[in-house]
């Protein structure tokens, strides 16, 4: 830490982190990321660790932002393995960089926030995305930046739109980027961009406990850590949304591509006979979601999310799913893989 002036923000950084991750409508899981640029260095969230853990573990990892930048710029693919460039000094516990390390070095103003907000989501993933944001941020200088697989791809393709001035990016399939000169300027943008996006979530029916125990019979499945996450299958058009594949890039790291919704008269035996696997949730309509006895807390956190989402996504819109290529990237990408080991052990 070079100033004390660096360190005061560092620690304000940490609070504001542990406040966007206690949000579920910020950032769920070991989603989402944040970082302050002091002199050279890059402190940057740690992959697979948690935004709202950020005041009770040590979870910022220190990075040589230059030589990152420049590999990056080269094209080179290191810049894939923002590890490679953590000072290691200063690391004690060997903690990975963010995958996401390289959308922070690129952004010039000091503080950088990264957010999977359920209400930018909805409307990332809108085929009419850039108009829609148009009209609601009319006055704030943003860019959107196309769907790109998260680290060099997505890094490249932020360069490609980033113009002098620009300190909100709307990552089409993916999240919210803003971006200021201190944490608490950087905080109120947050709020302020968020405030304009928001739409209200459609009304969902109550789940039915009862029908999905008998469901779930000695299947192992379970209930949902969290009530709100019933609603994708208790509303017709949130449940065709997410049957349709894969809208963002942690729905698929957490609970696999797309989502698998039960026919008429099946139980979970015969959804898992059916499909060959027992995929990580299962929509039954009319009566909720069930999870699989393993899921990992970050499947419960995504769960949830993708009914935040779906429930605010505009009924009549296009909507643009991830492709079989990158739902295939993301599944056989080995940062995610150590992102996962650490969730699984977390
Ligand atoms: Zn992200």
């Amino acid at each position: 830490m070079a100033t004390q002036a660096d360190a005061q923000e560092l620690a304000a950084l940490r609070a504001l982190s542990a406040r966007i991750g206690g949000n579920p409508h910020l950032t769920q899981a070991a989603g989402g990321n944040t970082s302050l640029k002091a002199g050279d260095t890059l402190w940057i969230k740690a992959s697979g660790t948690w935004l709202k853990d950020a005041l009770s573990e040590d979870i910022m990892v220190p990075v040589a932002m230059v030589p990152l930048i420049e590999a990056v710029e080269r094209r080179d693919p290191a810049a894939d393995k923002p590890q490679a460039f953590a000072i290691d000094a200063l690391n004690p516990r060997g903690l990975r960089p963010s995958i996401e390390t390289t959308v922070h070095a690129l952004m010039p103003r000091r503080v950088v926030l990264h957010v999977h907000c359920v209400d930018t989501i909805s409307l990332a993933v809108q085929a009419d995305c850039e108009s829609e944001v148009a009209r609601r941020l009319e006055g704030i200088a943003w860019a959107y930046v196309p769907y790109r697989r998260p680290g060099l791809p997505l890094a490249q393709g932020i360069a490609e739109r980033l113009r002098p001035g620009i300190d909100v990016l709307i990552l089409g399939n993916h999240g919210l980027v803003v971006a200021a000169e201190t944490v608490a300027e950087a905080e109120h943008l947050l709020h302020r961009v968020r405030s304009l996006l928001a739409r209200p979530a459609r009304a969902a029916a109550e789940p039915d406990a009862a029908a999905l125990t008998a469901l779930a019979g000695d299947s192992g499945y379970r209930l949902p850590a969290e009530v709100e996450a019933h609603a994708v299958a208790l509303d017709a058009a949130s449940r065709r949304m997410a049957e349709a594949g894969s809208l963002y890039p942690d729905h698929v790291i957490f609970l696999g591509q797309g989502s698998v919704v039960a026919r008429p008269g099946e139980q979970v035996d015969d959804v898992t006979a059916r499909l060959g696997v027992s995929p990580a949730a299962i929509l039954f309509p009319g009566a909720g979601v069930l999870m699989r006895g393993d899921a990992s807390s970050g499947a419960d956190a995504m769960q949830r999310c993708l009914a935040d989402v779906t429930a605010r996504i505009d009924i009549s819109a296009r909507l643009n799913y991830l492709t079989a290529a990158e739902n295939d990237e993301l599944i056989n990408w080995d940062a995610e893989q150590y992102r996962q080991k650490l969730n699984a052990a977390g």
